[in-house]
């Protein structure tokens, strides 16, 4: 018999600390890929090799190939603290509203996001959609002020308007004020700093690095909460594809663990949206490292993965354990409320 303290310890998922999953929220411009770079910069990933001449978040439909290894949809990030090394995924999503649920999917991969405004330009409306999607997930917000180095930086005022909509967006979701209380730090992504006192309007973070950013990351982004040693459960949330493997399908695994050569219980829905059941072998498993996806032998809960091996698997289908298949919900697409203009 467990005592009480012991079966409520089992009864809650431990939280990973060595992980955080993030969406860097953007209107386009505002300096998202610009930022990532300097985080990889900062975290060391290219100091042994040449830049990336294409960088992952502009990628677009570039795919550059070298054997399997191939770029990623997401960006891995080292972050170095005394307790150990932190990977931070960088979730790409689409700063605007989209009609294919890809924000919603991209939202589902994460918890937390850093909303990243230009200093002079302030937020755009464009990024309302994926802002109120944010808030109604109940995800916690970081906001980024980046450019503080333009000559026509309005950092003040830029944080106002911020506070603004969200208090509006809070107000439309039904959340209450208190994402007001969120961090905010001032950035100038292609300088590689940050600080959290407000700079002078055109000036410098007072910070030679991003070293404040990576703290009030890891500080108000809880790590995923997931059972490593529990059945297994992986949510199918993209898809990709490559020459040399087919289909791969993007997942965050949510329980369990997944490994290379594994046969687990792939569940889907037929035609009347009845789920099926079949096994299926993994025959690869791919994780991120910094810009690209690398084989991997196994991967735990939390993370975010790449698989191949089964051709017709699609968005929305679980991998689970075959002793115990139990499909995750499947992720609801709703169409945005307002136009892409
Ligand atoms: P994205 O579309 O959000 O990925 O934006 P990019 O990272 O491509 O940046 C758009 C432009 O803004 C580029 O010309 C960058 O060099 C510039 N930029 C990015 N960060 C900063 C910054 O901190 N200060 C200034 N002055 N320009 C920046």
């Amino acid at each position: 018999m467990p005592t009480s303290t012991e079966a409520r310890t089992a009864a809650l998922p431990a939280t990973r600390d060595d992980l955080r999953n993030i969406a860097i929220v953007a209107h386009v411009d505002h300096g998202k890929t610009t930022l990532v770079d300097a985080m990889l910069r900062q975290s060391g990933a290219f100091s042994e090799r040449a830049e990336p001449v294409d960088r992952v978040l502009d990628s677009g439909d570039l795919e550059r190939e070298k054997g399997i290894t191939i770029l990623a949809k997401n960006t891995a990030v080292q972050r170095h603290t005394p307790d150990g090394v932190v990977t931070i995924n960088v979730v790409d999503t689409p700063g605007h509203a989209d009609f294919g649920g890809e924000v919603e999917r991209g939202l589902s991969m994460v918890d937390g996001v850093v909303l990243l405004v230009d200093a002079s330009e302030g937020p755009l409306p464009q990024t309302r959609f994926v802002l109120r999607k944010t808030l109604a997930a109940g995800l916690p917000v970081v906001l980024v002020v980046n450019k503080v180095d333009r000559p026509d930086a309005r950092i003040a005022e830029v944080v106002e308007e911020t506070h603004d909509l969200l208090l509006d967006l809070a107000t439309e979701v039904g959340a209450d004020d208190s994402v007001l209380d969120l961090p905010v730090v001032y950035a100038s992504a292609r300088a590689g700093r940050a600080s959290l006192t407000q700079p002078a309007d055109g000036g410098l973070p007072d910070s030679e690095n991003l070293d404040p950013l990576f703290e009030v990351l890891l500080g108000h982004v809880p790590g995923p909460s997931a059972d490593p040693d529990g059945p297994l459960q992986a949510l199918v949330t993209n898809l990709d594809s490559s020459t040399f493997l087919g289909r791969i399908a993007l997942c965050r695994i949510h329980a369990g663990r997944l490994r290379k050569g594994q046969t687990v219980a792939w569940c889907r829905a037929d035609g009347d949206g009845n789920t099926v059941v079949e096994r299926v072998r993994i025959s690869e498993l791919l994780v991120t490292e910094a810009l690209e996806r690398v084989p991997a032998e196994e991967a735990a809960a939390g993370e975010l993965v790449a698989i191949a091996g089964i051709p017709d698997i699609t968005i929305g289908d679980t991998l689970a354990d075959p002793e115990n298949p139990t499909p995750l919900p499947r992720i609801t697409v709703d169409e945005p409320a307002i136009s892409m203009t």
